[in-house]
């Protein structure tokens, strides 16, 4: 992890996420000389339920079996911790992780191909210049031919890049539950996802089986809510969890609630993932996307930077196309489900279909726009009218 000061990079990535780990990674592949800035010093806890859906883990070329918490093969889903369904896949439906562990492994694959990691290093503003971008930081400054935002929901990049004025945003509150003697016993929770929709308004909580531990928390897709600790708190007490187990690290953090459509690059800068507001507006999921648009944006510097003039334009045509389409589709189905959660719910257990598209969709085999598309017509109507009548969620 060696870096040279006086060096002009090909690209610098801000942040050490998902997003900015496999962008270096694809960039290193080409053989782009990459250096990665990030605040934090690596590992680093990162609040997130650490669940990769199948289409995530499919994504990822490199081994990371060993890093692997849980795998669950069962869905839970409650609404109003009244009405509960299970869904037995067949393949591990989400696989479970810790991100201080992903996520420095992902970086660490992109290091074996040739990117410089500088960690504990904050960018504090970018200065997009015609033929270069400079990064400050408060370990001096940095420059690179492309500059990619990979830095979260609050991204310093985006607010420099002057990208990003209209953010959707929701909040999650997690903890990590320790149980603290043998009458606390969580192996029930082995293999098994808990997802239980309205234990707090316009969202849900969770309970993600780790090796030794449960990752639980409550999210809602309203962008202010009060006392989310009083609903999280509820949460396991409902579920048990209070009495017996030890709650650390309850952080909470804003998720983006991808689908609109809006330009994500300039001449020299581009944004990635959350920073780019790529999380899924149901669930708030965001590795996948912060994985795939790092993908999309390693492919469109690479072409870039070998042709003979530089645009990024394509990506954010990219990005639109395959991603932000995919969560205007869900950000529909997410205003019919928070707001009529019942009848939403009822189709979901009822019509087997639905639920397994549901799955399908997790396996990244359906797409919400094929789910949308084939809902029975008086919902299209409903949804149009609740879409019409005042916000949406
Ligand atoms: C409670 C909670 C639970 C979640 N659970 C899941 C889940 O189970 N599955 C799922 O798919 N998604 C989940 N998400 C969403 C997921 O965590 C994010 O979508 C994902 O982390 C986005 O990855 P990223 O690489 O874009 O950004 P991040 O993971 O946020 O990484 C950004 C990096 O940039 C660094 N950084 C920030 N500012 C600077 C700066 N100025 N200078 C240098 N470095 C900087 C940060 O330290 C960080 O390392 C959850 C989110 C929350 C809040």
């Amino acid at each position: 992890m060696m870096n040279n000061p006086n060096k002009i990079y090909d690209v610098i990535i801000v942040g050490a996420g998902p997003a900015g780990g496999m962008c270096a990674y694809e960039l290193s592949k080409r053989s782009l000389s990459v250096l990665i800035l990030e605040k934090e010093k690596l590992p680093r806890y990162k609040v997130c339920a650490g669940g990769l859906t199948t289409k995530a883990v499919e994504i990822i070329s490199e081994d990371f079996q060993d890093l692997t918490e849980n795998y669950t093969y069962n869905i839970h889903l409650t609404l109003n911790h009244k009405w509960g369904f299970s869904k037995i896949t067949p393949f591990p439906i989400v696989t479970m992780v810790m991100r201080d562990m992903f996520d420095l492994f992902l970086v660490q694959k992109s290091v074996e191909k040739g990117s410089y990691l500088i960690d504990q290093t904050k960018v504090s503003e970018i200065n997009e210049l015609a033929d270069y971008t400079v990064a400050k930081t408060d370990r001096g400054n940095f420059v690179s031919k492309v500059i990619v935002g990979g830095d979260g929901v609050n991204s310093i990049v985006a607010r420099s890049l002057g990208l990003r004025n209209k953010r959707r945003l929701g909040i999650a509150i997690e903890g990590e539950i320790f149980p603290n003697n043998l009458s606390a016993d969580i192996s029930s929770y082995n293999g098994s996802l808990h997802l239980d929709f309205n234990v707090i308004p316009k969202g849900y909580g969770w309970i993600f089986p780790k090796r030794n531990h449960l990752s639980v928390g409550v999210f809602t897709t309203l962008p202010k809510i009060k006392d989310i600790k009083e609903y999280f708190s509820l949460y396991l007490e409902r579920k048990s969890l209070s009495n017996n187990y030890t709650c650390s690290s309850l952080i909470g953090h804003q998720i983006p609630l991808g689908g609109s459509y809006e330009k994500l690059n300039t001449k020299r800068g581009l944004l990635i993932g959350d920073a780019a507001g790529l999380a899924d507006p149901i669930t708030g999921e965001g590795i996948y996307y912060g994985l795939r648009s790092g993908q999309i944006a390693a492919e469109a510097i690479y072409r870039s930077l070998t042709a003979d003039s530089l645009s990024l334009n394509k990506y954010s045509s990219e990005v639109a196309s395959e991603i932000i389409t995919e969560l205007k589709y869900a950000s529909y189905i997410a205003a019919l489900f928070y707001n009529l959660p019942l009848i939403t719910y009822n189709l979901a257990r009822k019509i087997n279909k639905f639920s397994e598209a549901y799955v399908s969709i997790i396996k990244g085999e359906t797409s919400y726009k094929d789910i949308f598309t084939k809902m029975p017509k008086y919902l299209g109507r409903l949804l149009y009218l609740i879409k019409n009548i005042g916000r949406c969620y």
